[in-house]
């Protein structure tokens, strides 16, 4: 398997994902000049959500993107649907000092929506994505669980919707089956999809709404007239009178000022062959999507074929290691030991956007042209709350992007040369730390 080759190639990347894609009918290719009110630039979730909150309110709008329709993050991640908006939805404090004090608990709801709008959109449309729900925050330590316990009583403090239970280590068999954890938090509102299937569901949704999508429709720059944006493919062009950026990671310089401020960071997954129903029922018994609390954590749950899908390893260094599987494989050992020897059927790995302060960064950059990226590790339901954020600013309700805007984005340091390797010492030092936090605690 030439892994180096699916990373980069602009056909849908070799995946799990890629093989069972429930949606493959190609969008059409534009050949010759097209004009529309709103250009979406990207076919990931951020731009295809942009596009499809727009076609629901009967908002005229192209969408280009240079590969495929989640071709991006948005068809290689872990499918984890998470809410949180930015800081985790414990800490309503953060919230606080990162978004003020009268905008806290807006932006705070925000982070419990946006996987609402995941939920509506897979049922209204008939999305076949293998949605699940469930969602497991595994403690490795005594003062992890004792975290995870803080977290459960904020969230119910603040009146979160969904069931929590917290387990003990009594109980953790009925989770998961690994003596690498002493317990940990399962969140029902949050849970587990086929995220390519999803964001080529939602894609065909727009389209059928009249949403006009096209692949293979790489931009290579933006003009700006009196009265009109030029977004140029150099073969044909579309005119537009407002554009939304959604290139996150993948956007390159396109637009200088964003690529300052986002750096693409690595993160891998391997796929086993389908397992045994018994052991399926002894690793995972209650089809949870877990995820460890480290700074360089796992993150793993099931197909809906049976396999185990196991994720990690950030790389902030720019470059994508050569075999994914043998760094991945002793880490799934670890976690569950019986797996030993089982089939690896699937490796890949993409690029997400992460920002300094780790915020999604949502905003304008003049009045014509709306931008969303950043969003870290977590971003399949908080891009789907982007778009609304900025399909409702284009049609002038824009009180929820204003206070996106509130937050200033810093350009990372160090320039385009040094800012990738000084990302990766910084990192360096905050695995550091958390080693000695662990052995200390
Ligand atoms: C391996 C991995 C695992 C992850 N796991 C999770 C998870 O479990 N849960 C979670 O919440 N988040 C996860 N994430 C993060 C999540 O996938 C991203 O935050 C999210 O998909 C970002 O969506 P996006 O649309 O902003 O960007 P992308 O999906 O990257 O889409 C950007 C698109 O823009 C296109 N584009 C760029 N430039 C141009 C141009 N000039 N012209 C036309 N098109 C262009 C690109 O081709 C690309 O398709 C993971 C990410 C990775 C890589």
């Amino acid at each position: 398997m030439r892994i180096r080759d699916s990373i980069h190639t602009d056909r849908l990347p070799l995946s799990y994902y890629a093989a069972s894609n429930n949606y493959p009918e190609a969008f059409p290719r534009l050949e010759g000049n097209v004009e529309s009110e709103v250009c979406v630039i990207g076919g990931g979730f951020t731009g295809v959500s942009t596009a499809l909150h727009l076609a629901e309110k009967g908002v005229d709008v192209v969408l280009v993107e240079q590969n495929q329709i989640g071709w991006g993050a948005s068809g290689r991640n872990g499918g984890q649907v998470l809410g949180g908006f930015g800081p985790e939805l414990s800490d309503y404090e953060e919230y606080e000092k990162v978004y003020g004090v009268d905008a806290a608990l807006k932006v705070w709801q925000l982070g419990v929506d946006c996987v609402d709008i995941v939920r509506d959109w897979i049922v209204r449309y008939g999305i076949d994505c293998d949605f699940a729900w469930g969602y497991f925050d595994a403690a490795m330590n005594e003062r992890e669980f004792i975290e995870l316990k803080a977290a459960k009583e904020a969230l119910e403090k603040r009146g979160y919707p969904h069931d929590l239970k917290l387990v003990s280590s009594r109980e953790i068999n009925e989770v998961i089956g690994s003596d690498r954890f002493i317990g940990g938090l399962v969140n029902e509102g949050w849970g587990h999809c086929h995220p390519l299937n999803l964001v080529r569901g939602e894609a065909k949704a727009a389209e059928k709404l009249g949403a006009r999508i096209y692949e293979d429709a790489r931009v290579s720059d933006i003009k700006y007239e009196a009265d009109s944006i030029t977004v140029d493919l150099t073969w044909c062009r579309v005119s537009a009178k407002k554009v939304v950026l959604a290139g996150n990671a993948y956007l390159g310089n396109l637009v200088p000022e964003l690529e300052r401020q986002v750096l693409p960071v690595g993160s891998y997954i391997i796929a086993t062959e389908p397992l045994p129903a018994d052991v399926i029922a002894r690793i995972l018994p209650g089809n949870h999507a877990a995820c460890d609390q480290r700074w360089a954590l796992d993150y793993f749950r099931l197909s809906a074929d049976g396999r185990l899908l196991f994720g990690g390893m950030a790389n902030y260094n720019g470059t994508h290691p050569k075999k994914i599987k043998d760094a991945l494989y002793p880490k799934m050992i670890k976690v569950f030991p019986e797996l030993e020897g089982v089939r690896i059927d699937f490796e890949w790995g993409g690029n997400l956007g992460v920002g300094l302060n780790r915020i999604p960064q949502i905003g304008r950059l003049d009045d014509v042209t709306y931008y969303a990226q950043a969003y870290a590790g977590h971003g399949v339901a908080q891009t789907h709350m982007a778009g609304r954020i900025i399909a409702d600013a284009i049609r002038g309700e824009d009180e929820m992007l204003s206070i996106m805007e509130t937050v200033k984005h810093r350009a990372f340091p160090g320039g385009r040369l040094f800012r990738t390797p000084l990302l990766a010492a910084g990192m360096a030092f905050e695995q550091f730390k958390e080693t000695i936090r662990n052995i200390v605690s």
